[in-house]
């Protein structure tokens, strides 16, 4: 079966689904990990088939930097389908990048609720402040001032400012390390590898599209190359993917070392004055659910009694405001 793909660096691409047939290259990009002409064939074949096959995702309708910033922060360890309504939403309630800086943080916090991960509010909410104060509104385009912002990566400043000005810079996210890990046939874990799958990113990039590219690449980690039973018989890059022809798919990516999932005993306790007000905190800035309000608690410790320390913790917080008469 005979198949075009047209990109206009390279000219007209022919292949076969099973070998290529034809393939007219002009000035191919140089890569350190692939030969030339499979990184146009590569970028060719990815932007043909995103054509075609690309989601429609409302954060791809829009060129406004802030627009793109929200959507890309959102969509750190998160999936499109949750992150959707959330969208919509925050763009409704913050339309722009001086409304969020000057919202207060709880409404911020609010706004995020139920998405997780609640650093990532805090620090856009920080960072639209740093936009609006120190860029007069205007998202910048340096890769280092966009890294500067709180909150913000290099491969979440390549999203925004590949996807909102169309500026070549890769990215390598969770997806994008999968897929990549798979085509070069990677023998470790992506984390003890990233300098070259960075390269590898950067070297696929088309400099004249890198906006289609990269969005391109983020469809094929969460469409085809998933985690588990990629669908690699569809795939655009299967002729060249080293996973797919050592048959070695479910090998690859390599898996890390897992850190054991820590488990705390929280006790946490409702302290209310004479006029029936109740006591509640405010969670530290920095760490899980930061800035969150909770019930006064105290870790629990098996076989110990748990009072004495929630005492020491309210002691801590409020010097001289409460009097105890715990049994
Ligand atoms: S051929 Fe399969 S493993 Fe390789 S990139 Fe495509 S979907 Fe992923």
């Amino acid at each position: 079966m005979g198949y075009t793909a047209f990109h206009p660096t390279y000219e007209t691409l022919i292949f076969r689904i099973d070998r290529p047939l034809v393939v007219t290259v002009s000035e191919p990009t140089a890569s350190p990990l692939l030969p030339a002409l499979d990184v146009a064939i590569l970028q060719g074949t990815l932007l043909s088939w995103y054509q075609r096959y690309g989601r429609q995702l409302p954060w791809r309708q829009t060129r406004d930097p802030y627009a793109v910033w929200v959507s890309e922060v959102m969509l750190q360890q998160t999936q499109v389908k949750t992150v959707l309504p959330y969208y919509q939403r925050w763009l409704t309630v913050f339309p722009t990048v001086q409304g969020l800086a000057a919202a207060p943080q709880q409404q911020v916090l609010k706004a995020w609720e139920g998405l997780g991960y609640y650093a990532r509010a805090r620090n856009l909410h920080r960072a639209a402040q740093v936009v609006a104060q120190e860029h007069g509104g205007a998202f910048p385009t340096g890769l280092t001032e966009v890294m500067a912002l709180p909150g913000i990566g290099r491969t979440t400043a390549g999203g925004i400012l590949s996807a909102a000005f169309n500026l070549p810079f890769p990215i390598l996210d969770g997806n994008v390390k999968r897929v990549l890990a798979r085509l070069m046939g990677l023998d470790v874990p992506p984390q003890k590898a990233l300098d070259r799958l960075w390269v590898l990113s950067e070297s696929l990039l088309p400099p004249q599209q890198p906006r289609d590219f990269n969005q391109a690449l983020m469809d094929l980690g969460a469409t085809l190359c998933t985690r588990r039973q990629p669908s690699c018989t569809i795939c655009p890059w299967r002729l060249y993917c080293q996973a797919y022809q050592q048959n070695m798919q479910s090998e690859i990516p390599v898996a890390e070392a897992k850190a054991p999932i820590p488990h705390k005993q929280i006790g946490v306790a409702v302290v209310w004055n004479d006029q029936n007000q109740v006591l509640i905190d405010r969670r530290p800035q920095d760490g899980l659910l930061g800035g969150l309000w909770e019930f006064p608690g105290a870790r629990w410790s098996q076989g110990k009694r748990w009072q004495p320390a929630f005492i020491a913790n309210c002691k801590r917080s409020w010097p001289s405001k409460l009097r105890w008469a715990i049994a």
